[in-house]
């Protein structure tokens, strides 16, 4: 059989391939504990559940419209409204099966042999696995631990020429936990203005998720690039939705229909009861969502404390998402083999930094979606194998 070139080229997100071996190990009897994948660890509001199996009952089993449905559409224009005081048009409204097929659809876009994306390093993987996908040349943005793991406007811009098509911005960010200050983004935003052939994918998949008064900035404040801005968000992290697939994107009219072309061709709709449930989720009690977030600060309290006690381990404060990425460097250890390492010997699931990079070597991502407890159990176990056991070994 001959498939094509492209498909040699895709990636992974080595997030599922440990949370496949750690489900192995934990079968075969060793007790794991999970800090590699990046999902909260709460059910879905109850709410919401009752809004999915409502709909159900009232016989919403049919296809929607591609684009998903008005009444959906609306809340997520209301919520963003409410969040940013921005308005959004429901008719720029998207709703996807999952935030992930937002980057996809924007890199399938924008991406051919001969022009380049920019994409954060390190990031989520899937960004440059599709790059790769479409024959584009990847350009990674550097995201530095001095500068707080935010991306630079002047990296960036510095990086961007004719050839650039679309820029792929992350804050809060996965894996490192940064949030990029409205300060640097007024730069960036400032700077665009001279490459008005650029097109803008900002990923806020996280924008609920920032701790230390360090808000989340929306792209979507900024009126001078919406006409060339994609805005990625979803269900999946805010309301612990995951296993839903549910996301949208906001589209500028110039692009909105041909990524819903896209949609007729690849998905039809997404799933009708979970729709109803997305309503529920953005006009229902939003407490459940101020509960995990706080919840998640006081992981991320002790987690960074305990990582900045282990030998040769330092970590910065994340400032959002759920996700630590202590600088390992000086344990001796490479990232991956001490991920593996502490996965196999451990029972510690953890990701190794190269997995989101080439930046990412000398980290691993802690993801501290898992009780405190067990964080500290984890921890205790990480801390016992550092001191014990050679570098490499
Ligand atoms: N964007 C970022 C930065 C993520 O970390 C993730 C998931 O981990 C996604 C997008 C994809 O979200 P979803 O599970 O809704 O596809």
């Amino acid at each position: 059989m001959q498939t094509v070139k492209n498909f040699d080229r895709i990636g992974e997100e080595n997030a599922f391939a440990v949370l496949g071996r750690a489900g192995e190990l934990a079968a075969g009897g060793m007790d794991v504990i999970n800090l590699g994948i990046g999902q909260p660890d709460f059910p879905t509001p109850e709410n919401i559940v009752e809004a999915a199996v409502r709909a159900l009952r009232d016989g919403h089993h049919g296809y929607t419209d591609a684009t998903g449905i008005l009444p959906l559409r609306e809340a997520v224009s209301a919520d963003l409204y409410r969040r940013y005081q921005t308005e959004v048009s429901p008719a720029n409204v998207l709703i996807v099966p999952g935030g992930k097929v937002t980057m996809f659809t924007a890199i399938l876009m924008f991406g051919e042999p001969g022009a380049e994306i920019l994409y954060p390093d390190p990031g989520f993987p899937i960004y440059r696995s599709m790059i790769e996908y479409t024959g584009a040349t990847p350009i990674p943005v550097p995201i530095r631990e001095e500068n707080g793991f935010a991306f630079s406007a002047d990296e960036t811009l510095k990086l961007i020429g004719p050839k650039t098509r679309l820029l792929i911005l992350n804050s809060p960010a996965n894996p490192c936990g940064g949030i990029t200050p409205r300060a640097e983004i007024d730069k960036l935003i400032a700077g665009l203005a001279h490459h008005p052939h650029v097109a803008i994918l900002s990923d806020e998949i996280y924008d609920q998720m920032f701790y230390d008064g360090e808000k989340h900035v929306s792209l979507l404040s900024y009126p001078e690039i919406r006409n060339r801005l994609i805005v990625l968000n979803g269900w999946s992290k805010t309301y612990a939705m995951t296993g839903w697939r549910l996301g949208y994107s906001i589209w500028p009219d110039e692009l909105y229909n041909k990524a819903r072309k896209l949609a007729v061709n690849a998905w039809s709709c997404v799933n009708a009861p979970a729709q109803y449930a997305a309503i529920e989720a953005l006009t229902g009690p939003q407490d459940a969502v101020g509960k995990m977030v706080a919840e998640f600060d006081a992981r991320r309290k002790s987690v960074v404390h305990l990582l900045n006690d282990l030998p040769g381990v330092s970590c910065i404060v994340p400032k959002g998402a759920f996700y630590a990425f202590p600088n390992i460097s000086l344990t001796g250890w490479l990232a991956k083999d001490l991920a593996r390492e502490l996965l196999e010997k451990t029972g510690v699931a953890t990701i190794g930094g190269p997995d989101f990079g080439t930046l990412g070597e000398g980290y691993i991502r802690i993801s501290y979606a898992n009780s405190q407890e067990n964080i500290a159990r984890a921890l205790g176990r990480i801390k016992t194998f550092l001191e014990t056991t050679q570098s490499g070994s």
